[in-house]
């Protein structure tokens, strides 16, 4: 009796919702990877908050130990639960990738991923003007295992090509759109150089998510995401994500069951939420973002913008020709002191001043303090980060009121 209740999916195949069912982005957001039938006929993904799953009798758990259960049987839940795994579905099918594996956060994500694949004695070639994190422990732990980090220019495909180590070189890892200057990677040549050297591309998609590019389509090996900015959404929880092929994702789960940097269920459960209301919250994102830049880029308080949807962002061509849309983060230089930038961004009313970017609230911060206040203003004039930049995520509110509100605390200085 307890048996037949306590079994409610398993052995079952899985009637998942295919991608290849709706290519569009919106219905995938929805429908993708998601089980049509739940238990007890919920239609949302139950919060299977338990840390660990049952057994009911030896002939079972034997049944699981020598792989005859089926897909649906979990044992343990640094292992696997049912409500990441619906977020994980969610994921690839929204970035057309087999599998996807969901991390504690993105940093966990980024540094699973090395830390699993490199050994000892192995190369990887960065772009610059990258994640801080990322470069911070490729190039401060990953050294101490003795793996080197060359870091090439972003943009530039030769000084790319020229870093490679042949027989050393194991992941070409860039991002796109980067922060915070919104520089935008041609896919289409990295994974190219990947392909003819037979190194791994991985992808910080972060800033673009599913809906803006999806850089499996053009032939990248591993897309990594922050969960916690635009895929979950509501600035409140943290998650990161890899995508890419099933081998690779299992071999990654494995690690992940090793490393123990887990997300919890409810985090998963409010991931997949999230995730329903992508595409709608990216493109208003998109719209407003697209109008700040236009507006700013005129304004006579501003210095420059920095917008892969205006013409004079260095990199307009390949976003025009690799994106669907340029993302809700605008970077722009105020033309004035640190201290008068400082006095724009607080008379800021709508924006929350705040690290971190994507969610439905607009987030503003001035990275000369909140990001790089511990480095010189030389070093920071090194690394291209000027005491005027300001990096204005928006949020889903309404366009025209984001507009009256950088008219009005521009006035300010
Ligand atoms: C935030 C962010 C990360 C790190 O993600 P966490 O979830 O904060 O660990 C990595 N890459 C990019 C581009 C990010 O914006």
């Amino acid at each position: 009796m307890l048996t037949q209740r306590s079994t409610i999916s398993r052995n079952r195949p899985l009637t998942v919702f295919e991608a290849s069912t709706a290519p569009r982005i919106s219905t995938r957001a929805v429908h993708g990877g998601t089980e049509r039938r739940k238990p007890h006929h919920a239609l949302t993904t139950p919060v299977y908050q338990t840390a660990t799953f049952t057994f009911a009798d030896t002939a079972e758990l034997l049944e699981y130990v020598e792989g005859r259960s089926g897909p649906a049987r979990e044992e343990y839940g640094r292992y696997g639960n049912p409500t990441l795994s619906a977020a994980e579905r969610k994921i690839a099918a929204l970035d057309g990738g087999d599998d996807a594996v969901l991390f504690a956060s993105g940093m966990a994500a980024i540094t699973s991923v090395l830390l699993a694949s490199l050994p000892t004695g192995t190369h990887i070639i960065m772009t610059d003007d990258c994640y801080r994190r990322t470069r911070q422990f490729s190039e401060t732990y990953l050294r101490r295992l003795g793996i080197e980090t060359s870091v090439v220019p972003m943009g530039d495909y030769e000084a790319m090509e020229a870093a490679i180590q042949p027989g050393k070189t194991r992941f070409i890892v860039s991002e796109s759109p980067t922060n915070p200057y919104l520089r935008v990677a041609d896919l289409e040549r990295i994974a190219d150089i990947g392909r003819r050297y037979r190194i791994r591309t991985m992808i910080d998609s972060t800033f673009a998510t599913p809906v803006n590019q999806r850089a499996l389509e053009w032939g990248i090996d591993l897309v990594v995401h922050s969960a916690t900015k635009y895929l979950a959404g509501h600035n409140d929880l943290l998650a990161g994500v890899v995508v890419g092929k099933g081998g690779f994702i299992q071999a990654l789960r494995d690690a992940r069951g090793v490393f123990g940097s887990v997300v919890d269920p409810q985090n998963a459960f409010l991931l997949e939420r999230g995730l329903k209301t992508l595409a709608l919250r990216v493109r208003q994102q998109n719209a407003t973002a697209q109008a700040v830049a236009e507006f700013l880029e005129v304004h006579s308080k501003i210095e420059r913008v920095w917008y892969p949807g205006l013409p004079s962002h260095p990199d307009h061509a390949i976003a025009v020709a690799q994106m669907n849309g340029f993302g809700g983060v605008v970077s722009f230089e105020v033309k004035g002191t640190r201290e008068e930038t400082s006095r724009f961004v607080d008379a800021m009313r709508i924006p929350y001043i705040a690290p971190s970017l994507g969610g439905v609230e607009s987030l503003i911060e001035q990275p000369a303090i909140i990001s790089y206040y511990d480095k010189s203003p030389e070093e920071r004039a090194a690394l291209g980060i000027k005491d005027n930049l300001v990096r204005f995520s928006v949020g889903i509110e309404d366009t025209e009121d984001i507009l009256s509100d950088l008219e009005q605390a521009l006035t300010v200085i």
